[in-house]
């Protein structure tokens, strides 16, 4: 079999169900590695609270080096209350923060799709959300999170004042815009910017500076500008109106949670954080579920893998140019929700309840087929 070329992942399991969901991802690249002619190599290493059990560190700079040479990194989920009482600086969370400032990740995509085997799960009615397939994409590293003057600070008549800045520059807003445009084009050719242009100035400029974007290089998808609060409440009322919706940190923070939602599950919503492409087009991006490391169930056998292997499959379309096999594994996924295996987190009456290593491997025999 003719090999194509190596491409570089590393994985990063981390804590609690985290190693138990990448491992069934594990399973999924030797499948295409010894099936397909794609020759994966991947190394793997410590991150979260089991970096600060070896090493006193939540990550090492050995680990960072290793994820700024890798092509993708796969994260399963870090923290648990073993390591709730450590000094903030020793956090497992922390690493995920350095992993997202340092490689400069600052496109972070999260997709809400209610699959149709799962309508019952969202607390929404079915006809509202069955087929829903939206794109949040959330900037990542600016924004109140980020800006100075921060902190809380003594005043006048024994008072504090906590303090966070609210600052975007138009370089940060352009380089986001363009994420969310690019993949409008690849899906139904709609962005929905959303800010409080009302109220902030920060988001006055939000809004010229995509629509500068839009103009000058996106013309032919459609610009729809939405203010965030309003953009809340349409997500509950009709969220299918929204194909990509771009936003700050702040607001896609929050409005990511509402759209995961609508799905009814965290064990199935995977997430993408972004770079900028250097000029062969490639970028630095980290791929993870959006669920924690659910240490009530961790070593159980009933996490779900399914967020952590669709995380992969968007490593697969947006960073290792492998789209087919992407669609390959989605559909896969598809199949082995269509004949009802179900971990316990999603498990409905009619349905078989399967363990996180069947779910894989019974993953794995659809692609087989
Ligand atoms: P969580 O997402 O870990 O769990 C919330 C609930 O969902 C739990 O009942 C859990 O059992 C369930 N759940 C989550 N993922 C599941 C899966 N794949 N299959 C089946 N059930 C699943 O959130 P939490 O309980 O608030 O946090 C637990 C720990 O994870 C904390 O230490 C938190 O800081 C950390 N955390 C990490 C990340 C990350 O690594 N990106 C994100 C969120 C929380």
């Amino acid at each position: 079999m003719i090999k194509v070329k190596n491409r570089k992942i590393l994985l990063l399991p981390g804590d609690g169900i985290g190693p138990e969901v990448v491992s069934e991802v594990k399973k999924i690249i030797n499948w295409f590695n010894s099936k397909r002619s794609l020759d994966f190599e991947t190394d793997e290493d410590l991150v979260g609270g089991a970096a600060y059990d070896e090493h006193g560190t939540p990550i090492t700079d050995e680990v960072f080096y290793k994820a700024l040479e890798s092509e993708a990194v796969i994260l399963g989920a870090v923290g648990g209350p073993k390591w709730d009482n450590l000094d903030f600086s020793k956090k497992p969370e922390r690493a995920l923060l350095k992993l997202r400032k340092e490689l400069k990740l600052f496109a972070n995509l999260r997709p809400a799709i209610c699959f149709k085997q799962l309508v019952d799960a969202s607390s929404l009615k079915p006809e509202i959300v069955s087929g829903l397939d939206i794109m949040i994409v959330r900037e990542l590293t600016g924004g109140i999170y980020f800006g100075e003057p921060r902190g809380i600070k003594p005043i006048d008549n024994g008072e504090r004042k906590g303090v966070n800045t609210h600052t975007y520059t138009s370089s940060e807003i352009a380089r986001v815009a363009r994420v969310a445009f690019d993949l409008a084009k690849k899906r139904n050719n709609k962005v929905t910017s959303c800010e409080k242009s009302n109220v902030m100035e920060a988001g006055q400029l939000w809004r010229e500076e995509v629509e500068e974007i839009h103009k000058n290089e996106f013309k032919e998808v459609k610009l729809e500008h939405m203010l965030a609060d309003n953009c809340a409440m349409q997500l509950l009322r009709n969220p299918k109106q929204f194909d990509v919706i771009v936003t700050d940190n702040l607001f896609g923070d929050i409005l990511s949670d509402e759209a995961a939602m609508l799905t009814g599950s965290l064990g199935l919503l995977p997430s993408a954080s972004l770079g900028a492409k250097d000029k062969n087009g490639k970028m630095r991006s980290m791929y993870e579920p959006v669920h924690g490391s659910a240490p009530d169930i961790a070593g159980k056998g009933l996490a779900n893998p399914i967020a952590t292997i669709l995380s992969f499959s968007m490593a697969l379309r947006y960073s290792l140019d492998l789209v087919k096999e992407a669609d390959e594994l989605d559909k896969a996924v598809q199949n082995v929700l269509d004949m009802g295996l179900r971990t316990k987190d999603i498990f409905s009456k009619g349905n078989k309840e399967v363990s996180t290593n069947t779910m894989g491997d019974a993953i794995i025999a659809q692609l087989q087929n």
